[in-house]
């Protein structure tokens, strides 16, 4: 897991990207919805958030209530990047 603080600007590997809890593509309707978004780093959304919804691929979750056990799983792992934990840290 990282534990570095997230950075302000894309270039760097970490990098805040928003990351849709229940991905976007099976609930476009949460898109927008602040309760399903967060910030991670560019590091573990490539390594945490891709593992868990390609797992839930892999056992036929990619539908509306895999999406509920997606953000379920998420929630699970130990990120420090998150929102809310680093908060004021972000920038300098
Ligand atoms: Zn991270």
């Amino acid at each position: 897991m990282c534990g570095v603080p997230l950075r302000d600007g894309r270039k760097s590997p970490r990098s805040a990207v928003v990351d849709h809890k229940q991905p976007a593509e099976i609930r476009p309707d949460l898109f927008l919805d602040d309760e399903n978004t967060w910030s991670v780093c560019f590091d573990c959304h490539q390594r945490e958030c891709r593992r868990i919804e390609d797992r839930a691929r892999s056992m036929n979750l990619w539908n509306p209530r895999g999406a509920v056990w997606i953000a379920q799983e998420k929630a699970k792992v130990p990120f420090i990047c998150l929102d809310g934990r680093i908060a004021g840290s972000a920038s300098k």
